[in-house]
């Protein structure tokens, strides 16, 4: 019971080139087509005792039961790629120009058809195993059209996990965080609109010039500084735009963008009632008609004790180093989802490396050797909590 599972060479060379055929081919968030394609006939071959395609989007699912009843068990990775042009020189680097797999879900893909492959030999001993395949995380909706599909009542688990890899951490170590793991984030879009005029006579016209401006550096002094805790808020602007690029033309609009960030999502909703009061009280001192709308919405990602406790057990039993979180990470995950709806979930660091390049830069690429570490360290957390035939 207490000895650590391990992958056969044969079974890491096949998950190794799984992950360099899904790197080839990345796909953005909610087109995700050819890769579901590819999932599901690996599933198949796989012996899935139930197969769910099309969800929220082009999420893939697949049950594999054991023999007596019992709890469910998710394991979840993410479909899609982003729209980065990959920099590197790799035998397997992307073949879609303006796509790359920079965030490394290509990895987390393979880790958990590592973890289909063991289910095919073994069945678990109770309860089921789900492994989900979720569309389109990088923009935030993918979660949330997954929980509103009418089949989420037939996934539906009580405990759920995903790794995520970080560069930063140490290769192969794991770190945990208490409570929140990923911070809650939006994407606020501000259209202000006056009216053009000509360029020789800018007094006839009503411009956003000046109240973008004032906007640009009073909503990102909305931000708290300070440690990532309960109380931190962070507003970046990401983007603006004024009139038109000519010369004889006032500017009657201007768009600007700023991603909200916060620990909690109480903080979220108090970040929030500021910048728009920002927003409309500098709107309405010149003048101009205002629109907010929201985009890219993610809670907090929170991990409850007791999928955490499992975790660090499984950690123990594999000799992983386990790193303690200073906090959370600034970054968002729709996986926060899951775990509102009671589900028992965590979400794993699992360290990519030290000089890792970080993710979303065009020359990350996903380290192959964390592909086993990942795979058995989910198998254990499967028997754990179900049990495999030969434990009994
Ligand atoms: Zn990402
Ligand atoms: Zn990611």
């Amino acid at each position: 019971m207490n000895t650590p599972v391990t992958l056969s060479p044969e079974q890491i060379a096949t998950l190794t080139d799984v992950r360099h055929a899904l790197h080839r081919r990345p796909e953005v968030s909610g087109q995700e087509v050819e890769t579901a394609a590819h999932i599901v006939e690996r599933l198949r071959d796989l012996d899935a005792d139930q197969i769910w395609q099309d969800l929220g989007g082009h999420g893939v699912a697949a049950a594999f039961d054991g023999a007596a009843p019992g709890p469910t068990v998710m394991i979840r990775c993410e479909l899609d790629g982003l729209p980065i042009p990959e920099q590197s020189d790799l035998q397997y680097r992307s073949e879609i120009a303006d796509n790359s797999h920079t965030c490394g879900h290509d990895g987390h893909m393979s880790m958990v058809i590592g973890v289909a492959m063991a289910l095919c030999d073994k069945r678990p001993q109770r309860g089921r195993v789900v492994v989900l395949f979720q569309p389109a995380e990088e923009t935030g909706q993918g979660a949330p059209a997954v929980v509103a599909d009418p089949r989420w009542v037939e996934l539906r688990p009580d405990y759920a996990f995903a790794i995520h890899n970080l560069p930063g951490l140490a290769l192969g170590a794991v770190q945990l965080c208490d409570g929140v793991a990923c911070c809650a984030s939006r994407g606020m879009q501000v259209r202000l609109t006056g009216k053009s005029s000509h360029a020789a006579a800018p007094e006839d016209g009503v411009s956003p010039a000046a109240a973008m401006a004032t906007l640009m550096t009073s909503l990102p002094a909305l931000s708290s500084g300070g440690a990532l805790q309960a109380g931190f808020k962070l507003a970046t602007l990401t983007h603006a735009q004024l009139g038109e690029a000519t010369f004889g033309i006032a500017p009657g609009v201007g768009e600007l963008r700023c991603t909200l960030r916060a620990v909690t999502d109480a903080d979220m909703a108090d970040l929030i009632e500021r910048a728009e009061a920002e927003v409309r009280a500098i709107a309405a001192r010149h003048s101009l008609e205002v629109n907010i709308s929201w985009h890219d919405v993610f809670s907090a990602t929170v991990n409850s004790a007791a999928a955490n406790v499992e975790v660090m057990r499984a950690t123990k039993r594999q000799s992983i180093p386990l790193r303690a979180a200073a906090g959370p990470q600034r970054f968002s995950e729709d996986f926060a989802c899951y775990g509102l709806d009671g589900v028992e979930t965590a979400m794993i660091f699992l360290g990519s490396g030290v000089d890792q390049p970080q993710l979303h830069n065009p020359d990350f690429d996903f380290p192959d050797t964390l592909l086993p570490v990942g795979t058995e360290l989910f198998l254990v957390l499967i028997n754990q909590l179900l049990g495999w035939a030969e434990d009994a």
